[in-house]
């Protein structure tokens, strides 16, 4: 038991060193000046032109993932979800989500930003999800394909669940939405490291949580985030790599004695 830990413990020390893992979630966007929302966001989920729905635990998911994004901004709620088919409110969304099939995740080629900040890689053939910012002429039907609006990738598999382990193959559906709406909420520029949001790719299993690196991120993008990390994040995350160090050591120094 003990030895199992210790190689678990070096295996996820190993993981966190390697630069580059899993599938790429989408090709980002260049650094250019940033477009923040003023708050409360208003979202709503649709359904794509050919009839790709939610079910309600992909909805449940999305909406604790988004709200858990909003607990560390100090505009509070900072999101807002419009309930489908509520004409009480007049103003459109500011961000929707859907799905998207293989007719959308494709190779677009690039397309020139409004802004002169360069051309945006639309090559989205293998992304997971993608942020349709409205920064760029789309080369795609807005009518059908809308911007402003977060694009799932149907064709991979997803699973909601809130905790591991996730099913064979399976990409985090709440982790992957914090990814793009990240991107929607004016952040260009993606992570350097595999345990954060925006990091550019994901292994299918893996569930994150924001880290201190994704909220510099958005601070950076002109938002204003609570200063205390949030329970279960942060704290834990380091906690949790706190005895994975201890158990390593241990497990290394009895090797030592071993071979003495
Ligand atoms: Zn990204």
């Amino acid at each position: 038991m003990k030895h199992s830990l210790c190689v678990m413990s070096a295996v996820a020390l190993l993981l966190s060193a390697t630069p580059t893992w899993g599938e790429i979630i989408d090709p980002g966007f260049p650094a250019g000046p940033h477009y923040t929302f003023d708050s409360p966001i208003t979202w709503q989920f649709r359904t794509s032109w050919d009839g790709l729905t939610w079910s309600e635990e992909e909805m449940t998911s999305i909406r604790n993932a988004i709200d858990y994004l909003g607990s560390f901004f100090v505009a509070s709620p900072l999101f807002v979800e419009i309930p489908v088919g509520d004409v009480a409110i007049a103003e459109d969304p500011k961000v929707t989500i859907r799905k998207a099939g293989a007719d959308f995740f494709k190779d677009w080629g690039a397309a020139p930003s409004k802004d002169g900040r360069g051309n945006i890689d639309l090559d989205i053939s293998k992304a997971i999800g993608f942020a349709a910012k409205d920064i760029f002429e789309p080369p795609w039907d807005p009518g059908t394909y809308p911007m402003g609006e977060i694009y799932i990738n149907n064709t991979k598999t997803f699973s909601s669940s809130p905790t591991a382990p996730l099913p064979d193959g399976a990409y985090h559906l709440p982790t992957v939405t914090l990814h793009e709406m990240q991107h929607m909420l004016s952040v260009n520029s993606h992570a350097e490291h595999r345990d954060e949001v925006m990091y550019e790719s994901i292994e299918p299993g893996e569930i994150k949580q924001l880290q201190e690196s994704d909220k510099k991120l958005l601070k950076d993008a002109g938002y204003n985030l609570k200063l205390v990390p949030e329970p279960g994040s942060t704290a834990a995350m380091l906690a949790a790599g706190v005895v994975a160090l201890f158990l390593y050591g241990a497990c290394f120094q009895r090797r030592l004695r071993a071979c003495q």
